[in-house]
């Protein structure tokens, strides 16, 4: 597999002010007053020991969790200067696309100013929802009106390029409700991307336990897709083009981290549970995956080399995410083989099922491969 010189940095800041009762992630609050700056300190000795990836090109750095936004705006700082001395990019590089998470109420305006100033020049808003009775059954913190307020802070800190998260098949959802969302959040100035994802019970989260005794009235299959279909419609109105199974943007904001996952370029991930891929190598590792474990230096929860085959496989589920489709020749430049001899079985079956189309330039999901994108990437893993 050819060798590439992009990498990505992310960085998992693990802090929430509580935990939502859907939330399956490595979140929580601090067990400890000290905990947060002993992380901190862990995040920059992991940095610090860093030895792979020499000369590589950053092209994106991604602070997410957790919360970004509840840590300290120091402590994002000394992690933000440690990275920018170990990999030696410039704060004031434009061309690096450079995002933090937020969510409404865990941030001030004068934090906002602080990260636009130390580089971040994209925001991600957790939103999932515009009404305040959803976000309460959903047990965030914040309220309608503090995402309008974090929104239009962002946008009076400097920030003009704005993602917002939302979420779709919730308990007593509305089409309605998902529409009006959509159309309120692409609205508002600065926002130039929108993340859609469904509610996904996980186990051991409360929202398990509440579907298992009843109490959870989900939307069902057809009225999910229903609600995802009318995502697409009312963003597209909005003049937000479906880049990705979940994800839409204005014409030249598709997420370039996110792109960068999807076309299986090279990441060094930061934190607890985070995991990095060295594509020159095909390594896959992973921190420890706890908070405490990863402070007091725990051995990875995994490190393993991928088989071509695996890579090429990755390559194709994740490519076959975006709407743009795996291309053919960037197949070939990649792997330095044929991507229609090498799955011309799955890619028959796929075509004659009507899940994928043929274009110019290699194939890309239909329509009805957009509602069952999973039994697409199950004929390539
Ligand atoms: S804010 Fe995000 S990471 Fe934190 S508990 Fe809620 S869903 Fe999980």
């Amino acid at each position: 597999m050819k060798n590439q010189n992009e990498l990505m940095l992310y960085v998992h800041w693990p802090f929430c002010a509580r935990k939502c009762r859907y939330c399956d992630f490595l979140s929580g609050p601090p067990d400890s007053p000290g905990q947060i700056s002993a992380y901190r300190d862990a995040l920059i000795a992991e940095i610090k020991k860093e030895d792979n990836h020499a000369g590589a090109g950053i092209t994106s750095v991604y602070f997410g969790g957790g919360t970004p936004s509840l840590v300290p705006v120091e402590d994002t700082e000394a992690v933000m200067d440690a990275l920018r001395r170990r990999y030696d990019f410039d704060a004031a590089d434009e061309t690096i696309e450079c995002t933090i998470e937020v969510n409404p109420g865990a941030v001030t305006k004068e934090k906002l100013k602080a990260y636009r100033q130390m580089g971040f020049n994209r925001l991600s808003i957790g939103c999932q929802s515009t009404d305040d009775g959803l976000l309460k059954t959903l047990g965030r913190v914040h309220t309608h009106r503090d995402f309008l307020d974090t929104a239009a802070d962002a946008q009076a800190a400097g920030f003009s390029n704005i993602s917002v998260d939302l979420m779709i098949g919730l308990p007593g959802q509305t089409q309605w409700d998902v529409t009006t969302a959509v159309r309120e959040v692409t609205a508002l100035p600065g926002v130039r991307h929108l993340s859609c994802y469904s509610l996904i019970i996980e186990e051991g989260t409360p929202f398990a336990e509440q579907f298992a005794r009843g109490e959870l009235i989900l939307p069902d299959e057809d009225t999910e897709r229903d609600m995802a279909h009318g995502v697409t419609e009312e963003a597209q109105r909005q003049g937000f083009a479906q880049y990705e199974i979940s994800n839409y943007a204005r014409a030249g904001f598709e997420s370039r981290h996110n792109n960068g996952y999807w076309r299986l370029v090279s990441y060094r991930g930061f934190g607890a549970g985070a995991a990095s891929f060295d594509g020159a190598r095909l390594r896959r590792f992973a921190n420890a995956a706890s908070i405490s474990g990863y402070i007091r230096g725990a051995a990875l929860s995994e490190d393993r080399l991928l088989s071509e085959d695996e890579a090429r496989g990755d390559f194709m589920f994740l490519g076959l995410r975006r709407l743009a489709g795996v291309d053919e020749g960037e197949y070939r430049a990649r792997f330095g083989r044929d991507l229609f001899d090498d799955y011309a079985g799955e890619i028959d079956e796929l075509l004659k099922a009507g899940l994928i189309v043929r274009g110019a330039k290699g194939i890309r999901l239909s329509q009805k491969g957009l509602d069952f994108a999973n039994r697409v990437f199950m004929a390539f893993v």
